[in-house]
């Protein structure tokens, strides 16, 4: 397996793109966005200059892990030669659905499909293939490069050989990766989305403001980030359409978003990627915020 394709150059493409770039694959990086294709290229090699600042990795590494990443606006173009192809675009159910169909009639026969969900059923999404044995979720965590986990979701169909598959590739990147089942927020997000649901509500009944939340879980829980900072650094949006993928799918008011979190997206405040959230992040705070969590 040489070609990984990643589909979506935004905060987990980019990172899933340096993940397996450092690692030697050749990666083609695809975005329906010329834009978000420059910035994750930008971000990536930030990235890696932070690396090689601290001696991680050597400035002939840097060099050739860029190098092994082409980058595409033209989804047919890009995948042409892919052997798996991660998706990790937008979090909307009709544009995976539509994405995976269009993969599947464009990628050869035996090119394997994962998607980067956060919450979307695999189920749902190999459905829209004729190949839902080769659908399957790889579930990086934010930010990639850093971060060991990855979850594997099984979708009904999803076959044994691709799992192990995928198990064995997840390795081989360095990963640790957790074989779940598929239903609504798998794991990880089924326990912290609660978790960071609650504490907006918390605030939005005004029982403590911001920074004690997240000072009382920090210092009482032993958390490395407060859960309102972590839901700046997921990206509000995205902790909206997961708590609401699994209020849908579970049919369980526990999971409804708090009205304060609707709020903020629908005003625009969607976390560091906005530079507003519950934190202000302006340039310097951004900055010391991102490399703090790269430390
Ligand atoms: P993002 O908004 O930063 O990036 C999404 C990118 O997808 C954008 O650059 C957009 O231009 C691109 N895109 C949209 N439609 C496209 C198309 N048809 N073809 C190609 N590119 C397209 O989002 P993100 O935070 O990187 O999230 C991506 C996925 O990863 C989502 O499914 C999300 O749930 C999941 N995820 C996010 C996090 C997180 O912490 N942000 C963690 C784990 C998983």
């Amino acid at each position: 397996m040489k070609n990984i394709v990643v589909i979506g150059a935004g905060t987990m493409g980019n990172g899933i793109a340096h993940t397996f770039a450092q690692c030697n694959y050749n990666v083609q990086l695809i975005d329906v966005s010329e834009i978000a294709l420059k910035r994750g290229m930008e971000t990536i090699e930030k990235n890696l200059d932070r690396m090689v600042a601290k001696e991680k990795i050597t400035l002939n590494e840097k060099t050739k892990t860029l190098s092994n990443i082409t980058t595409f606006s033209n989804i047919k173009e890009g995948v042409k030669y892919a052997s798996l192809v991660i998706e990790a675009a937008t979090e909307n159910v009709n544009l995976k659905t539509q994405i995976f169909k269009e993969l599947d009639e464009i990628c050869p026969d035996d090119t394997i499909l994962a998607t980067n969900t956060s919450s979307i059923s695999i189920t749902q999404i190999g459905a829209a293939t004729k190949r839902a044995d080769k659908v399957i979720g790889m579930h990086f965590m934010n930010p990639v490069p850093i971060m060991q986990l990855v979850e594997i979701i099984r979708g009904y169909n999803t076959s044994d050989e691709v799992t192990s598959f995928i198990v064995d590739l997840s390795l081989k990147i360095g990963k640790i990766p957790v074989k779940v089942n598929d239903y609504p927020g798998f794991v990880a997000n089924r326990i912290l989305m609660p978790m960071i649901n609650e504490s907006i509500e918390t605030l939005y009944n005004g029982v403590a403001g911001v920074s004690e939340i997240d000072t009382v879980m920090k210092l009482g829980m032993a958390h490395p980030m407060g859960p309102l900072q972590l839901a700046d650094f997921i990206g509000l949006d995205v902790c909206l359409s997961i708590l609401n993928v699994m209020y849908e799918g579970f049919k369980n008011p526990k999971y409804a978003p708090c009205p304060l979190l609707v709020n903020m997206v629908v005003a625009g405040k969607l976390g560091i990627k906005s530079g507003e959230g519950f934190y202000d992040y302006s340039e310097n705070k951004k900055a010391e915020i991102v490399s703090k969590i790269f430390s």
